[in-house]
């Protein structure tokens, strides 16, 4: 992927994260701040930086963010067994799943 596609694609995500956060009656016990990178560097290193889900339709890709498998928002925990590397593409096809899904209740 070429760079210049990823920051755009960076710069997209943090509206949708203010979105997510501003919803009332959600809650959302993410672990913030350094202890939230370890867990982050921790669950990449477990999954060798390859997207799972990718992994799992016999591609191999690189991955970056590490997503809640059952999302938080979704009654999902912060536990590592509740957490995989995904793919930017990957990540924002589920993301976009997951939003669809709550817009239908
Ligand atoms: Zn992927």
């Amino acid at each position: 992927m070429k760079l210049t596609a990823l920051k755009s694609r960076l710069q997209t995500a943090a509206p949708r994260v203010a979105t997510l956060a501003a919803r009332p009656g959600v809650v959302v016990e993410r672990k913030r701040g350094y202890g939230g990178v370890l867990d982050r560097r921790r669950i990449r290193a477990r999954d060798c930086d390859l997207c799972q889900e990718c992994k799992r339709q016999g591609r191999t890709t690189i991955g970056y963010p590490v997503d809640h498998i059952i999302a938080l928002a979704d009654g999902g925990t912060d536990d590592d067994d509740n957490k995989e590397t995904l793919c930017v593409p990957c990540h924002d096809a589920k993301s976009a799943r997951e939003a669809r899904a709550r817009a239908r209740g």
